[in-house]
């Protein structure tokens, strides 16, 4: 691993010779999942208990809002009791240390911001925040007995501020993020399965235009097959080692 890891380094330092040093990182739920944040779809069996199609996609949002809330309540206040892990420090240090500008999540926990990262864009929004569907009006989320299923002010149901299974990514941030990746030359992949399109694709979006790629991911993905370096393991534990040796060399 260690020696991975000075590929990794020197792979940085060639890129930072270029004239304009822009990297990004990349990261999906494997990046919090030693936050205790379980994957929607996933095999921790936390959901299970929920039929997906009935709580999470838009028609469950249309045909049984109060249903999709009792859901994400759960989903909330999972995360609101939940720490930013290792490596969502490292990538937030990455970024103060100017090895990445900007931070793209799949992730709807917030955990980043916690950790200290700046530049986040979530493409799937956010899950402590509530949107109201009719004046726009955004909130962090709180729990109010006499108020649930939240209501707005202007008496409109409130919705989680996520994209919903079955809704598509907002077009704004989605042509930012694909801006950012073609313009890249470095992109940090952190725990992201590869599989969920179209955001999986900014990776080979930038190998493309010739960005280096370097993934920490505890499987072997289609991202690990464009990889300059593949750093195998847990990305709690691997990507903290990088920053630690970036931080001795400056
Ligand atoms: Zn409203």
């Amino acid at each position: 691993m260690n020696q991975l890891i000075d590929e990794v380094i020197s792979l940085v330092e060639e890129v930072r010779e270029r004239k304009k040093f822009k990297a990004y990182v990349l990261t999906g739920s494997g990046i919090s999942r030693a936050s205790g944040i379980p994957t929607f779809r996933g095999e921790d069996g936390l959901w299970e208990k929920y039929d997906f199609e009935e709580v999470a996609t838009y028609d469950a949002w249309v045909k049984n809002p109060e249903k999709l809330w009792e859901f994400y309540r759960e989903g909330i206040d999972l995360i609101l009791n939940s720490e930013p892990n290792n490596a969502h420090y490292a990538v937030a240090k990455l970024e103060e240390m100017g090895f990445c500008q900007s931070v793209i999540t799949q992730n709807a926990d917030g955990l980043h911001q916690r950790a200290g990262s700046k530049n986040v864009y979530e493409v799937h929004g956010n899950l402590t925040r509530v949107v109201c569907p009719n004046c726009g009006m955004k909130a962090p989320f709180q729990y109010n007995a006499e108020n649930f299923p939240p209501h707005c002010s202007c008496g409109s149901l409130l919705r989680p501020d996520v994209v919903l299974f079955g809704e598509t990514l907002p077009t704004d941030i989605l042509s930012k993020v694909f801006s950012i990746a073609k313009t890249a030359n470095l992109v940090f992949v952190v725990g992201t399965s590869a599989e969920v399109y179209p955001i999986a694709s900014l990776p080979h979006l930038s190998k493309r235009n010739r960005a280096r790629v370097v993934v920490f991911n505890i499987k072997k993905t289609s991202h690990a097959q464009i990889a300059d370096v593949f750093i195998q393991g847990k990305c709690e534990e691997t990507l903290p080692k990088l920053v630690e040796k970036l931080v001795q060399k400056e």
